[in-house]
């Protein structure tokens, strides 16, 4: 590990993932391999208190963090997540994630990525609100459309966004829309961009199929996590012929040897919260989800969930990687000698960064465009990522994963080659 005076990563936790995920990669690097130390390290942390004045009187703080992985190849782009786990060390990584999967689809950013330490299904939409407008004001002075651009991650949505905007636009002096993305279509958000994420995992997860030759007819898949991401895919992949055979999300497991009904499925979460108590299927233990034989498995919540010992269990024949960092260092060695393919995240669900930067794009040139034009460039951008990643993967008889690193790295350190040192 390297000497990182304020943060201590152990070997599976997600700075520690990460860091693997770099060693990996550096023989894949050649020359530029000299430059490799920069990805180690994260360009720039602010920690931030966030104050606000409780429904009931009381101040609560809360922390929060806004990291700046690299601007190498462009401003810093990636999500912010409210969640009680968040700690410096998660968003370093998710912001290094970032990096590498804006770099492996060729999008012009650097990567970067925020968080609170927060439940935010403690807090009233008014402590929501303020919460949101006073971290924006304190990360203010290193975001803006040519800075750094958030975006919707976990338990965040296109309200947080809009208020981040707002708040914004208030504190510069002129309404500031490319400052960030996934916003509600009304003040600039893109179509297609809430779809997106979701999306791209079944048009990656398609390709990937293709090239393993399992046929999507009668696929069995099984999804973890039935928020923004795995509920789109799971929609799109029992739409396009699969069998959801097994769902899990905070409030259970369900499983359905035939597949499950999606729009059922649906409406019950809509009007629940969550599959538990879903009557179209089977309830499971939560540990049980790992055992259920698949052909395609996709982690679609957060990050460690396939484990050594859980990856010794899977019985499937792809993973896709929904969420960012779901498969730990030892989860991935076991998947390896088990033959298990896995599309890593940094391009199985690139698809929402992608069209944050047509909204992005959008918003600068004020000209929108429609969401079958949306879609078709993502499809187009996404499966040309793809294919060169499976090229390179096939050519050094490397996992896609380290395929996919030795793409996004290659650009990045030429960038940083070409850029040079300052001063
Ligand atoms: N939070 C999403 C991700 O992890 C989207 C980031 C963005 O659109 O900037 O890729």
């Amino acid at each position: 590990m390297p000497n990182l005076s304020f943060v201590s990563p152990t070997r599976n936790s997600p700075w520690g993932t990460y860091l693997s995920q770099i060693d990996a990669v550096e023989p894949y690097l050649g020359n530029l391999a000299r430059w490799v130390e920069t990805l180690r390290r994260p360009k720039r942390a602010l920690i931030v208190d966030i104050p606000i004045e409780m429904d009931n009187g009381s101040i609560g703080h809360f922390e929060g963090y806004r990291v700046q992985h690299s601007l190498t190849r462009g401003p810093g782009k990636g999500g912010v997540r409210y969640h009680p786990d968040v700690t410096l060390e998660e968003v370093m990584a998710l912001s290094a994630w970032m990096t590498i999967k804006n770099a492996a689809v060729n999008l012009p950013y650097g990567g970067a990525k925020g968080g609170i330490r927060v439940e935010p299904k403690m807090l009233s939409n008014k402590e929501l609100e303020k919460l949101t407008r006073r971290y924006t004001s304190e990360i203010g002075i290193i975001i803006g459309p040519q800075q750094d651009i958030p975006a919707p991650d976990v338990n965040t949505n296109g309200q947080i966004m809009a208020w981040m905007m707002d708040t914004y636009s208030m504190n510069v002096g002129a309404t500031a829309t490319g400052v960030v993305t996934g916003k509600p279509i009304p003040l600039g958000g893109s179509l297609g961009r809430v779809a997106a994420t979701g999306r791209g995992v079944f048009v990656v997860g398609r390709e990937a199929m293709r090239r393993l030759n399992i046929n999507m007819e009668g696929a069995r898949v099984a999804v973890q996590g039935f928020g923004n991401v795995g509920s789109i895919a799971a929609k799109l992949f029992a739409a396009n012929g699969a069998k959801i055979v097994a769902v899990q999300d905070h409030t259970g497991t369900i499983q359905n040897e035939h597949g499950v009904d999606m729009q059922d499925l649906l409406d019950h979460v809509a009007k629940r919260g969550g599959v538990e108590g879903f009557k179209g299927a089977d309830a499971i233990a939560n540990e049980n989800f790992w055992d259920v034989k698949t052909d395609v498995l996709i982690p679609a919540a957060l990050e460690g969930q396939v484990n050594e010992e859980r990856a010794r269990r899977i019985h499937t024949r792809l993973i896709l990687e929904g969420a960012n960092g779901p498969t730990t260092p030892d989860g991935e060695a076991v998947l390896a000698d088990r033959g298990i393919v896995v599309v890593p995240d940094v391009i199985a669900n690139a698809g929402g960064v992608t069209v944050s930067y047509f909204e992005w794009v959008q918003d600068f040139s004020s000209f929108f465009w429609t969401e079958d034009e949306i879609n078709l460039r993502l499809d187009k951008i996404l499966i040309g990522a793809f294919k060169g990643i499976w090229e390179t993967s096939e050519q050094h008889k490397i996992p896609l994963r380290t395929a996919a690193f030795t793409v996004a790295c290659t650009r990045v350190l030429q960038a940083r080659e070409e850029r040079g040192l300052y001063p």
